[in-house]
């Protein structure tokens, strides 16, 4: 048997209790969106239902305070609470503003844009912004064209660019540019600063990682190599890790961009055909530009050097 002391504790807890709950009860029913919504749905609902439902709909209304507040504490940031009939109890659904709607599509954007070693600006670099000279126009017509043929057909093979200037003339920045706007249009770009992934790939030979590294460039949808030839290649960079990347890519028919300093011709007399050894190796030099040859078409960038001017 309880004792009276055990007694009276019980029914002063459930007594408080039900006191508070009373009270939240009356929180709820003054709130206008909750009046408007019983109000809405007045046919299918009946005092017990609202009974039942009181737990959904308080949470609604704290959460919708929170949500006005821009509380962190609330349940789902970025989604609006709102109420609904689930079945024959009133329920809470978080639904996305339009705010956390668009922050989403810009990640999906940016995570479209896959960039290794590159200057942190390029991720700015548009189309619309690459400001059009003569000189120029030729290198932007062909951007434009890409994007054009390989939006409307993805499954069939386009050359990509190899853009050819002098330095600080704009080559990166519309590499950086027609990779915004294809992922824009939802295709993935990986684009690398090609010397310091050569860096990269000597230094992964000690933990094993080459050939995964291998993988994962030569299969990226739409592949850029930035600034090719800027630094001598070892053979081994040459025929085993580029030649291997190209071979590839020309076997799966995959969009290729180039950038360098030099032409064509001059990447491959100048610097595939001279290993940094000092070798002369001028067939294993035109397998590789015969690669890079089918996979781009060369456009010439002129102009002004644009660095001393923005850095
Ligand atoms: P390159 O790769 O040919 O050496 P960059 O693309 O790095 O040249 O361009 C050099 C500088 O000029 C960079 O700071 C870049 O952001 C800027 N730049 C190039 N083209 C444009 C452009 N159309 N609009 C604004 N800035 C540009
Ligand atoms: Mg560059």
């Amino acid at each position: 048997m309880e004792n009276i002391g055990e007694q009276m504790s019980k029914t002063m807890g459930t007594s408080r209790w039900s006191q508070h709950f009373e009270r939240l009860k009356e929180t709820v029913k003054r709130d206008p969106d909750v009046i408007s919504f019983v109000k809405e749905h007045q046919e299918e609902l009946t005092p017990e239902i609202i009974e039942k439902s009181y737990a959904k709909l308080y949470e609604f209304v704290q959460e919708k305070e929170k949500f006005k507040r821009q509380d962190p504490t609330m349940i789902a940031p970025g989604y609006e609470p709102k109420l609904f009939m689930n079945f024959r109890f009133i329920d809470v659904s978080y639904v996305p503003t339009q705010t956390l709607l668009a922050k989403q599509e810009v990640q999906k954007v940016e995570s479209r844009m896959q960039l290794e070693n590159m200057p942190k600006g390029i991720r700015n670099a548009r189309m619309d912004q690459f400001d059009l000279t003569e000189e120029r126009a030729g290198a932007l017509k062909a951007a434009m064209l890409f994007i054009k043929h390989y939006s409307q057909h993805p499954d069939k093979f386009q050359p990509g660019l190899y853009l050819q200037g002098s330095f600080g003339v704009g080559k990166t920045y519309l590499l950086g540019a027609i990779a915004r706007e294809l992922a824009e249009l939802g295709f993935s770009t990986y684009l690398m600063h090609f010397p310091t992934f050569a860096v990269e790939m000597k230094a992964s030979i000690k933990d094993d990682t080459t050939s995964a590294k291998i993988n994962q460039v030569k299969q990226a949808p739409i592949l850029m190599l930035d600034d090719i030839g800027a630094d001598s290649m070892s053979s081994w960079i040459r025929d085993d890790v580029l030649g291997v990347i190209l071979q590839y890519r020309m076997q799966e028919q995959l969009p290729t961009f180039f950038s360098s300093n030099f032409s064509m011709q001059q990447l491959e007399e100048e610097h595939l055909r001279i290993t940094q050894r000092g070798e002369d190796e001028p067939l294993k030099a035109r397998r590789i530009m015969e690669r890079i040859r089918y996979l781009s078409k060369e456009v010439e960038m002129v102009g002004r050097n644009r660095r001393q001017e923005n850095n």
